[in-house]
């Protein structure tokens, strides 16, 4: 069947608009209704080839909620209308180790992305959230809890597992000082879920407009890293850093940040820059990345947002004004997380 939807052509073309094929329900897939999906600084790094590797044409957006709208034969446990997730992945190999663990992001075989990448048949291209529907197997697909805001979830299927996962892995609470660093799309979401799990939290950011945000969001200090000094003052102070920032930075500034035995998780995916073994040897820091969150912890996410009242906070935007929102988070000035209203591309005329 067909679904309409926005692509791009090429690494310097804009999104247009763009009509997609999406698979009828096989016995285990969900055909879903797109309602809203976010806008994640990973499509642009990935429509504008920044990481190699694109395959046009690109339909990209992972941060997808929307409703059941029909059912394989055998599926079981979901319904028509029931109000589901689907994040940065749409399946995996299943048997691997990484797999059998719930940790599907990891998988051996590598997981098949949810656009910008192929099915398990290695040659069918995935198309994203940047549609009006999409087909995905039942058991990579979350289910939302009820009476939360949907424009508001969509993004926590990537920027809010991103931030989760590491911050639950390294175990946040209140003995904790925690950094978030770049407050976009993944550190906002990083701030309240710091805070929901106990930790004190500051946030690092190169945007000194950013401070009362950042204290509205909950966090409990701000330190502007473009003043003279802010690397001195506050050098080994921090348990744990989350580093967020989609740009170029030096590492070293941040590590120095740690004290002794802190950790940094990087998640933003900046080009590479050189790391000094100084700046972890001297004070036996960590560095380390994490990858969005596999199904079992998405879950497990969502259900501790609900409990803790935990969305994004989010411009709602209709689909045609996607590029212009592109340019806006390249200039660090989302607050904090573009969110595309489906309804406003319609279903194409003819099935
Ligand atoms: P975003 O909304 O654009 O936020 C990035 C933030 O980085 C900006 O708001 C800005 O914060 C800071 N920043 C930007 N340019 C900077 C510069 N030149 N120097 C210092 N700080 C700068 O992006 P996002 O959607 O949160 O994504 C962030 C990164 O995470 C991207 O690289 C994305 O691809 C990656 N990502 C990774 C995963 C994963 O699984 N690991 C998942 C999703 C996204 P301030 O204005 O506060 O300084
Ligand atoms: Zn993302
Ligand atoms: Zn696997």
């Amino acid at each position: 069947m067909l679904a309409s939807a926005y692509a791009v052509m090429s690494a310097t073309s804009p999104l247009k608009p763009h009509t997609i094929q999406r698979r009828d329900p096989g016995p285990h897939d969900l055909l879903i209704d797109i309602l809203y999906c976010g806008v994640c600084h990973s499509d642009i790094h990935q429509v504008r080839d920044q990481w190699g590797g694109s395959i046009y044409p690109m339909v990209p957006g992972h941060e997808i909620v929307g409703r059941v709208a029909k059912i394989g034969s055998q599926v079981t446990g979901w319904d028509i209308g029931d109000t589901v997730g689907v994040g940065y992945f749409i399946d995996s190999c299943r048997v691997c180790a990484a797999c059998q663990e719930g940790e599907e992001q990891y998988c051996e075989e590598g997981m098949n992305t949810t656009f910008n990448g192929h099915e398990r048949d290695g040659k069918t291209p995935t198309y994203g959230g940047y549609s009006t529907r999409i087909t995905v197997n039942e058991g990579y697909v979350l289910r939302i809890p009820e009476g939360l805001p949907l424009e508001r979830v969509a993004p926590l299927m990537c920027a809010g597992i991103t931030t989760y996962s590491p911050l639950r892995r390294f175990g946040v609470n209140s003995s904790h000082d925690v950094a978030v660093v770049g407050l976009g799309g993944l550190g906002h979401m990083g701030v309240k879920i710091a805070k929901a799990m106990g930790g004190r939290v500051t946030v690092l950011s190169h945007s000194s407009g950013k401070r009362n945000d950042a204290l509205a969001l909950g966090a409990d200090e701000f330190i502007d890293t473009s003043e003279k000094d802010a690397f001195k003052v506050n050098a080994c102070r921090f348990d744990f850093i989350l580093d967020t920032i989609s740009a170029r930075h030096d590492y070293n500034d941040y590590l120095n940040l740690l004290r002794l035995d802190g950790t940094m998780t990087l998640v933003g995916i900046p080009d590479p820059i050189p790391l000094s073994a100084l700046s972890l040897v001297i004070k036996r820091r960590k560095l380390t990345g994490s990858l969005i969150g596999g199904i079992r912890e998405g879950q497990e996410m969502l259900d501790f947002c609900a409990e803790h009242g935990v969305v994004s906070d989010v411009e709602v935007i209709p689909m045609e004004m996607i590029n212009e929102a592109y340019e806006r988070v390249l200039k660090s000035d989302v607050h904090y997380r573009f969110v595309i209203d489906m309804q406003s591309l319609k279903q194409p005329c003819s099935k």
